[in-house]
């Protein structure tokens, strides 16, 4: 169906939008004046003779069953009371000049539509008594046009209309956004477009245009707008719509505000709606739904709603749980934040997970692209004692495959037995002993360091899209917390060692002697330490270029933490100085440590004669025992820097002592 754009929306309203006689716009006034009287109703029967006329008709029809007959209007009112006449009033005033004007052979069913009409009015009016509303005859009124934009839309639209309208009969829905596709506008906006230009009230304007409750800034919700709202849905539910065809129909929350269904006295308000339609049916003459049909349309409501709950439900559950793992995701990130250590982020990681989402056996893989391998860093829960638990895998194995594809991919994957998934996947769930398993991969920097898999021993993991989604995220910031880690690590380290030679500097030696000392002192155990020099450095340096000589640094410095224990502190003490503290030691023992090393250096040295004929590379060392509280930091190294003169001044090449 071709939709129908807002410059011919303009055009059609500027040639369509009828006008309301005078006589209507009095009527409507005069109900809902509260102080109208006789007066007023006789000056309207005064200008419109003919509506009189089919008031007394309809008072003298077998509706009201009066046994005398009435013939004046003024004999009327006294007989069946101002209230009924007014009502009658507008009622005909309203079916003839709105409803019945234009009648079309459209499928939209005026009948149908009339008798929704009065059905809101008559309910509206006594939700409006029921909540105390200040004027429940301007509720009747509302109710009676809340709906007239639908045969504005007809009367506009004609043909167009109807053809939308059988289109409907296989859509879900009659909502005002569907009509506003179509027509560029919808029943609301063009009742309240009209309900303006008839200088209706503002407070009708506004019930007829808002009455189902679309989010609209300008639009202040008022008691009479819920009250419309509530009516109209309660004469849907009691399959009084304005169409034949079925709409679930829907109740804006925000209506309870000023109307709470739950407090109404429905019974009643269900009563003396019937009594009003049976009234009316006589009047108006049409014949009320028969009680099977709205049974029918009852048990669809029932269906259609039961189906509404269902899926709600399961919206909700899937909502509620999807708002837990969010919490776990913030709880978790939060936990990972604070440690500095990879090692401490890995364990809360693995606790958190394992604690929060029920999930019970986790191996944290680590990716070494040189060695081509996933290898285990830390394992959790019970794995059966296979290689895979304890050593890893390498890349081309097969049970590797799907770790490859989902460091490759970059994404989580989810694998579950019985579903489609390669063989290297039902083979890796079979090795595990798995029902499930989920791969997460840990972004550092620019590559997939970590892979963490995620198991639940023999019980399936409840994965959802979203749960994929909270571990992306989860993924992404235990990269993050691992890299801040990591930079935090280099850059401590970058304050503690020699950028050159990889060992500790000069500020770190100092700082640790003064440790030693204080530990010695304390504990009254000794320590010694070596002042190492390169002998004769400098022509390394003049003859061979500098980087020659920052290799033979580099060099020496390795050879020396690789000849020490793992408590001894190595580090540069400048230039072409080395420094050994050696905890718990006394000189005899860094002589021997000492005498090893500059051995060592020799054959470094006539190892290296061929690249520097030149220059034969052999140390010079002093070395000191410290002595107790008589001693400290500066007296020691003093004392090494005077047995290393003495080695250099006894030929070089020598180990010396104080
Ligand atoms: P000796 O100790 O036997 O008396 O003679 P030497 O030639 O080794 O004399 P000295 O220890 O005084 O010379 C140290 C030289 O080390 C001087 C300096 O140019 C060089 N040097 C200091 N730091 C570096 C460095 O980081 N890289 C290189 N290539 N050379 C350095
Ligand atoms: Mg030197």
């Amino acid at each position: 169906m071709q939709e129908i754009s807002k410059q011919e929306l303009d055009k059609k309203l500027n040639e369509g939008l009828p006008t309301l006689p005078t006589v209507v716009t009095n009527i409507l006034n005069t109900v809902m004046d509260e102080k109208s009287s006789i007066q007023d109703i006789s000056k309207i029967a005064k200008v419109d003779q003919a509506l009189v006329a089919k008031v007394l008709k309809i008072v003298n029809s077998a509706a009201y069953g009066l046994r005398e007959k009435i013939s004046t209007l003024e004999h009327a009112l006294t007989i069946i009371g101002i209230d009924t006449i007014k009502k009658l009033f507008l009622s005909i005033s309203v079916f003839d000049n709105l409803v019945m004007e234009n009648q079309g052979e459209y499928l939209f069913n005026k009948t149908q539509f009339w008798c929704h009409s009065l059905s809101v009015a008559t309910v509206a009016k006594n939700i409006a008594l029921d909540i105390h509303y200040k004027n429940p005859d301007e509720a009747y009124v509302a109710g009676l046009l809340h709906d007239i934009g639908k045969i504005l839309l007809e009367q506009i639209f004609n043909e167009q209309y109807t053809t939308y309208l059988k289109n409907l009969t296989s859509k879900p829905t009659l909502s005002p956004s569907f009509e506003k596709k179509f027509f560029s506008s919808n029943h609301c906006l063009l009742g309240k477009l009209a309900a303006k230009k008839w200088n209706l009230p503002p407070s009708l304007q506004s019930a007829i245009g808002h009455h189902h409750g679309e989010k609209n800034a300008n639009f202040q919700l008022t008691p009479l707008v819920a009250i419309i709202s509530v009516a109209d849905f309660i004469c849907w539910t009691q399959a009084l719509g304005s169409f034949n065809l079925f709409s679930q129909p829907t109740l804006a929350p925000q209506m309870e505000e000023f109307v709470e269904i739950k407090k109404l006295a429905i019974e009643p308000i269900l009563e003396e709606m019937n009594r009003e339609l049976a009234l009316n049916s006589k009047i108006f003459n049409f014949r009320i739904t028969d009680l099977k049909d709205t049974r029918k349309a009852l048990q669809r409501a029932n269906l259609e709603l039961g189906k509404i709950n269902s899926l709600y439900e399961e919206a909700k559950k899937k909502l509620e749980r999807h708002i837990q793992e969010l919490n776990i995701l913030n709880k978790i990130t939060y936990q990972i934040r604070q440690p500095l250590d990879p090692s401490q982020i890995i364990d809360k990681v693995i606790t958190e997970i394992s604690g929060n989402f029920g999930l019970n056996r986790i191996i944290w893989f680590s990716v070494d692209s040189r060695q081509k391998a996933m290898v285990p860093k830390k394992v959790f829960g019970e794995f059966q004692n296979i290689p895979f638990t304890s050593l890893g895998c390498k890349w081309d194995e097969e049970v590797c495959a799907p770790l490859v594809a989902c460091m490759k991919t970059e994404q989580i994957v989810y694998l579950q037995k019985n579903a489609s998934i390669p063989s290297a996947s039902e083979r890796l769930l079979h090795l595990l002993d798995s029902e499930a398993i989920l791969l997460a991969p840990i972004r550092g920097g620019n590559a997939i360091t970590d892979l963490l898999l995620i198991d639940n021993s023999k019980k399936i993991i409840m994965v959802t899209q979203d749960t994929l989604k909270v571990f992306e995220v989860l993924a992404v910031n235990i990269g993050m917390a691992l890299e801040n880690a990591k930079l935090f690590h280099q850059t401590a380290q970058m304050a503690i060692v020699d950028s050159l030679t990889n060992i500790y500097n000069r500020r770190q030696l100092d700082r640790s002697l003064e440790n030693e000392s204080l530990r010695s002192i304390r504990f009254k155990q000794t320590f010694s330490i070596a002042l190492f020099d390169i002998d004769y450095f400098k022509m390394i340096n003049d003859s061979y270029g500098h980087q020659s000589g920052d290799i033979v640094l580099k060099d020496i410095a390795e050879i020396i933490k690789k000849s020490s224990r793992n408590i001894d502190i190595v580090g540069r003490f400048g230039g072409d100085e080395f420094l050994v503290i050696l905890p718990n030691t006394p000189l005899q023992g860094a002589l021997i440590f000492a005498e090893r090393i500059r051995l060592i250096v020799n054959k470094y040295g006539a190892m290296r004669k061929k690249i520097f004929p030149q220059c034969k590379i052999s140390l010079s060392i002093g070395l000191a025992e410290f002595d107790g509280s008589l001693d400290t930091p500066e007296r020691i190294l003093n004392k090494a820097d005077k047995a290393l003169y003495q080695s250099k001044h006894k030929g070089r090449n020598k180990v010396s002592y104080l």
